[in-house]
């Protein structure tokens, strides 16, 4: 065997492997960056690591992946709620981030990014301006990220005119190529924000690089009804002729959805995010997750921006993601917990195109790990991992958090940030935002 650099033992390993494999009294070797080898402790008894996790019998399981966020919007959480979704955009949103700069942006992923390791998650997709900010900081805690320049028809407080978003992108592109943690994605806003000459290009690009493409699409029935006013047809169909629709597509909401429309994303291998909570928020409605999955189309989870949410933690977005669709249904056994775990780890590696490196625990794959104590009340006894991951467990329960090989969190301790400056500067910018 390699050197082993970590040793996480005495826990009930949960891999998230095609198999479903669960390891009660197991261990997870990493070395470097990778997993070097999973199974039950007895093998590891004679393996001297440089360091060694005590699980406590709690799960060891791949972080958390969210698929869709808007981290830095942690700057406005609380600031506009309980809005119709165009009213909370224009008459908020939109203003509020004209204030932003760079540093403003790198303060408040930072704030996301505390609060998403706290709670679990090891990578998440972002969409944002001066997202090479985003990047930074998601870098700076140690994170995993896909990230993104918002595009859209209307100057951007970032990069100007549309045509320096596109330079602003194809910067970001070769400025993260090959690192370790950071992949870029081309992130065209939505099919109302931007022409079709936009979404063109940007899926142009998309497939020159070989990096995803991320967009909102068919988020809300207002939307369905703009795109069918100027263009006669629905939002996907729309994508489906101007030939964005592809395998490399993150298609975010899909809320609001023909029969036809999940024919079209399932055959184009395109990639959906959920978003619960955000669509519960703003009232945009209940995305058609059962069909899409009964399609065939793969589906991530994601929290949306804390805005609209007001949370980023995977936790909470797994228990809705859970029950939303049972209510909807009458159907208790439409969402079962085993599949929401896995629309959370390594269906939302798949939808980022990051499967190959994360999103389980196998030998190979980055060591992107978490560590969840069970010694508590509210998980005793425990009948059902997957039952209790979802429904009975929280963010607070995350006690370690190992991401691309490197201790990340232990004992709830952050260790790459200094989280008390991280919050008074956040609640300066707060201050400024609302003066
Ligand atoms: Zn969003």
């Amino acid at each position: 065997m390699n050197k082993i650099d970590i040793l996480i033992k005495n826990g009930i390993v949960v891999t998230m492997d095609s198999r479903e494999t669960v390891i009660k009294n197991g261990a997870v070797a990493i070395s470097g960056d990778r997993i070097a080898d999973i199974g039950p402790n007895e093998k590891f008894s004679d393996c001297r690591a440089a360091k060694v996790i005590d699980a406590k019998n709690g799960i060891i399981m791949p972080g958390l992946i969210n698929t869709h966020t808007h981290a830095s919007m942690t700057c406005f959480r609380g600031l506009a709620d309980d809005l119709h979704l165009m009213t909370w955009l224009n008459d908020y949103i939109f203003p509020a981030e004209a204030k932003l700069n760079y540093d403003k942006v790198k303060t408040g992923a930072l704030l996301a990014c505390a609060e998403m390791i706290l709670s679990g998650t090891t990578c998440f997709a972002d969409m944002y301006l001066f997202e090479d900010a985003v990047a930074e900081a998601a870098k700076a805690a140690g994170m995993r990220a896909v990230v993104g320049e918002v595009l859209y028809d209307f100057p951007s407080p970032s990069y100007g005119p549309i045509e320096e978003g596109f330079v602003y992108t194809e910067n970001l592109i070769k400025k993260w190529q090959n690192d370790p943690l950071i992949t870029v994605a081309v992130e065209p806003h939505s099919p109302y924000l931007c022409a079709p000459e936009l979404l063109e290009r940007a899926a142009g690009l998309s497939k020159a690089y070989d990096v995803p493409l991320i967009i909102h699409v068919a988020e809300t029935q207002t939307e369905v009804d703009t795109i069918f006013e100027r263009y006669g047809k629905t939002p996907i169909a729309h994508l489906a002729d101007i030939g964005v629709l592809s395998s490399l597509l993150l298609a975010c909401h899909c809320v609001a959805l023909t029969d036809k429309d999940i024919e079209q994303l399932a055959s184009y291998d395109v990639k959906v995010s959920h978003n619960p909570e955000s669509n519960m928020k703003l009232a945009s409605g209940i995305a058609p997750i059962p069909q899409l999955m009964d399609a065939g189309v793969c589906v991530g989870l994601g929290t949306d921006g804390c805005t609209s949410n007001n949370n980023i933690d995977m936790f909470l977005e797994m228990d809705t993601a859970a029950k939303i669709h049972k209510v909807n249904t009458l159907d208790p056994t439409v969402m079962d917990a085993k599949t929401v775990l896995k629309m959370a780890t390594i269906d939302a590696a798949k939808a980022l195109g990051l499967d190959h490196e994360t999103g389980s625990l196998e030998p190979g794959k980055k060591a992107d790990v978490i560590v969840i104590g069970t010694n508590k009340p509210h998980l005793t006894p425990m009948y059902n991992l997957h039952s209790h991951l979802v429904y009975a467990a929280g963010g607070n329960d995350v006690d370690t958090s190992i991401i691309n090989g490197q201790v990340i969190m232990e004992n709830r301790q952050v260790k790459t940030m200094d989280i008390a400056k991280v919050m008074a500067d956040v609640n300066q910018i707060a201050k400024e935002i609302s003066s």
